[in-house]
């Protein structure tokens, strides 16, 4: 699970500080879906820098699996974030020419441990969203959506207890966008923390938990809304 308490963060602009974010506190626990919503400036990009270990805030505390991990050198936050955290993007950032099934093994690599069955689990993993049937294939024979699904199988590799996704449906059509919120909200409910940034409210519908940030505080956090039937 993760817990934040009163974090806050500035950037500085020549000499002055500009305050980002003015001390938010929340609490994630396993099993949770939580949609990071709010307007362009309002604090997101720096809260999941920040939970992913790319950014450390000023002051408040960040525990990520009950481990505070302030004041932990460059090496060690590498460490952690590895092990710990899968990453997904907008943009999917696979490698060209790899095919699926390396893609899915590089953050082994990166980790640096000897991992026998390597193999085996990247094809678990493939299998997990749905493509099993393509690990040999490169990013330029899949779909968005398929390349999108690639790289939640990558961010699963090493098990995570928490997965950030940044705008991870904002480069595909309704049909693709809905599979790969389906693979994420099997994630979360599987026991891992899942924390998505998006713009789209009826993405952020499948969430447990909507977040919205405004000028750098939380302005709501609430379950979605119950759809309403249309007459
Ligand atoms: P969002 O993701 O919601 O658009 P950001 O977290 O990117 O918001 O930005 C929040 C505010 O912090 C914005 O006003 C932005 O200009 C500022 N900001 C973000 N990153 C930096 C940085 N590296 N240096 C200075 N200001 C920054």
């Amino acid at each position: 699970m993760i817990r934040l308490n009163q974090i806050t963060k500035s950037y500085r602009g020549g000499t002055e500080s500009v305050p980002v974010l003015h001390g938010l506190s929340f609490t994630l626990a396993r099993g949770q879906f939580a949609a990071i919503m709010g307007p362009s400036g309002s604090g997101k990009s720096t809260l999941m820098n920040i939970l992913g270990f790319m950014d450390v805030p000023d002051s408040g505390t960040y525990l990520l699996d009950g481990q505070d991990l302030s004041g932990a050198d460059d090496e060690a936050l590498s460490a952690v974030r590895n092990q710990k955290i899968g990453f997904v993007f907008q943009q999917f950032h696979l490698l060209p020419r790899l095919s699926a099934r390396d893609q899915v093994l590089l953050p082994l690599l990166y980790a640096d441990q000897e991992v026998a069955d390597g193999e085996a689990r990247a094809q678990r993993a493939l299998e997990v969203v749905g493509l099993g049937h393509r690990a040999s294939h490169a990013p330029e024979e899949l779909s968005g959506g398929e390349q999108q699904r690639v790289a939640i199988a990558r961010a699963l590799i090493l098990d995570p207890v928490l997965v950030l996704a940044d705008e991870p449906t904002g480069n595909l059509d309704e049909a693709n966008a809905a599979e790969v919120l389906n693979i994420l909200r099997a994630i979360a409910d599987q026991g891992r923390t899942v924390v998505m940034v998006t713009h789209d409210a009826a993405v952020a519908t499948r969430a447990d938990r909507i977040l919205v940030l405004q000028a750098g505080r939380i302005a709501s956090d609430s379950p979605p809304p119950v759809a309403t039937a249309t007459a």
